[in-house]
């Protein structure tokens, strides 16, 4: 069996080594780094190598360490290996460790050639550890350096008495599950825990004080259900808030749309229910109160609800409805705004929303139009200079809001943008102006989710290399996704 360092998938595990056989191969500087790893583990360890450094002849001594006094031949590794549950390969010769590795692979152990992930089967990630909690760090091998400077990182945000705290809670384990059979309820008494007194209190050694804390928690009703109405953001996760990400862990169940993509749906708690309220197959949107009720029906079940919403919740995300129905149930619910497309599609594209030479106000607008087909929007008011209009669910209607603005008074030749899918990695942005932007969409099979940026800021975009693909030659040039035909 052969594998190669760019192998994509190291799955990490944590094995149990108290009194289980490990082989290391090799007596010298780089094998006792390991020994000392593992004797930490309470391994039992065997170690082939004619000459031991001094650290390694004390630990012989000590009896906490088997010598076999003999090469590292084939023959003597053969008969090492069966009864071993992993082989650490760690002489200089980097061609006998990886003979050695083979060895270990056609008898079926696991084996670490040290520093050599090609030949090895497994491989020590870097740790961060306080007691019983444990954050192993890997990049596959690939650099070692990395992984110590993200060590140093993670080090520096986990307290001290992160340890002490996991020890608490695994004390107090059991009773709590006796107390709390409910496996939601469980989990929320011991969220609580985390973020009140009680887990300060652990982590400062106060135990006492700690218990009493839980005591309060697992005597009372517990928390009662509540709503979160999120911003997720136009679609890069870089782009969620700390807060969105925090409501995200700790949401029992979420409810999504079709404009949240994969990649940020990633991000929540693996055992949270994700309840998707989007279009269904027949194209169907859940009808609003039907999600109303839903929020409604699962937080007075004492769920923490997560309404996690493309952009803001607020900006054409029917946020202002929900919340209407939730304080008329009387249900808790706490808001947090989320960086709105025109934000992000405007920020990824280059093109300012504002400029002090041509453009002193923004304006939102919705292009989608009412059920009659009326497309009822403050034309007079749009059709201005001096400002930018940003239209969001404008794609269908877009070559009626180009002629509508040409119509009340703006220049045929006015420039006009559309951002599909903004911030994505797929990301297109297309400039022209009121004239020619419907056909261009139209031929670049141009879909939703996009959003349209009317104004004289678009003469303005400008496209850093940083953001763009790498081949951009001068910061005024579009990205090579741009099909641009109009360069400002
Ligand atoms: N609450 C959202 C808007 C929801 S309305 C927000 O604040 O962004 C849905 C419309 O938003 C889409 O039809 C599209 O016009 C726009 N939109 C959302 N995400 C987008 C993206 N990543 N790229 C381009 N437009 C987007």
């Amino acid at each position: 069996m052969t594998l190669s360092s760019s192998d994509p998938a190291w799955f990490p595990l944590a094995v149990r080594l108290d009194d289980v056989p490990v082989l290391v191969v090799g007596g010298g500087e780089v094998a006792v780094n390991k020994v000392r790893l593992l004797l930490a583990h309470r391994a039992r360890i065997s170690v082939i190598a004619t000459r031991l450094v001094a650290d390694m002849r004390r630990w012989v001594e000590d009896g906490v360490l088997t010598h076999i006094a003999q090469d590292a031949s084939d023959a003597a590794v053969r008969a090492a290996i069966p009864g071993c549950r992993l082989v650490y390969v760690a002489t200089d010769d980097r061609a006998l460790n990886r003979r050695i590795a083979a060895i270990a692979h056609d008898l079926n152990v696991l084996a670490c050639a040290v520093d050599d992930p090609q030949p090895s089967s497994f491989i020590t990630p870097a740790q961060v550890h306080r007691g019983v909690v444990r954050i192993a760090i890997s990049t596959g091998g690939a650099a070692p350096v990395l992984a110590r400077r993200l060590r140093e990182q993670v080090e520096a945000t986990i307290p001290d008495g992160t340890g002490a705290l996991a020890g608490f809670m695994q004390a107090e384990r059991e009773r709590v599950g006796a107390a709390c059979p409910d496996i939601v309820r469980r989990r929320r008494v011991w969220e609580a825990f985390l973020d009140g007194q009680g887990a300060s209190a652990a982590r400062a050694g106060d135990m006492a004080r700690a218990r009493d804390v839980l005591d309060a928690l697992l005597s009372g009703d517990g928390p009662g259900g509540e709503v979160w109405l999120v911003g997720a953001g136009p679609g890069d996760p870089d782009l969620l808030t700390l807060r969105a990400l925090h409501m995200m862990q700790n949401a029992d169940c979420v409810l999504y749309d079709q404009l949240l993509s994969p990649d940020l749906l990633d991000r929540v708690r693996r055992d949270a229910e994700l309840v998707f309220v989007g279009k269904r197959r027949n194209r169907h949107t859940m009808p609003q109160e039907e999600i109303n009720a839903e929020l409604v029906r699962r937080a007075r079940a004492g769920q923490r609800v997560l309404r996690l919403k493309g952009g803001d919740p607020f900006v054409f995300g029917r946020g202002g409805e929900e919340i209407e129905a939730l304080l008329h149930s009387r249900i808790p619910f706490q808001v947090v705004p989320g960086i709105t497309a025109a934000n992000g599609c405007a920020a990824y594209a280059g093109i300012p929303l504002t400029h002090r030479d041509c453009a002193q106000a923004c304006m939102f607008v919705t292009g989608h139009a009412r059920a009659d087909g009326v497309l009822d929007l403050p034309w007079a008011n749009m059709a201005r200079p001096g400002q930018t209009i940003v239209i969001y669910m404008g794609v269908a209607a877009l070559p009626v809001l180009c002629a509508e603005l040409a119509r009340h008074g703006l220049p045929d030749d006015w420039p006009a943008a559309i951002v599909e899918r903004g911030t994505r990695p797929d990301q297109r942005v297309f400039t022209g102006t009121l004239a020619d932007l419907p056909g261009l969409a139209r031929e670049n099979g141009v879909g939703s989710p996009a959003l349209i940026i009317v104004g004289q800021v678009v003469r303005h975009r400008v496209v850093s290399p940083s953001i763009a693909a790498p081949s951009i030659a001068s910061s005024s040039i579009a990205s090579p996704h741009d099909a641009s035909r109009t360069d400002p």
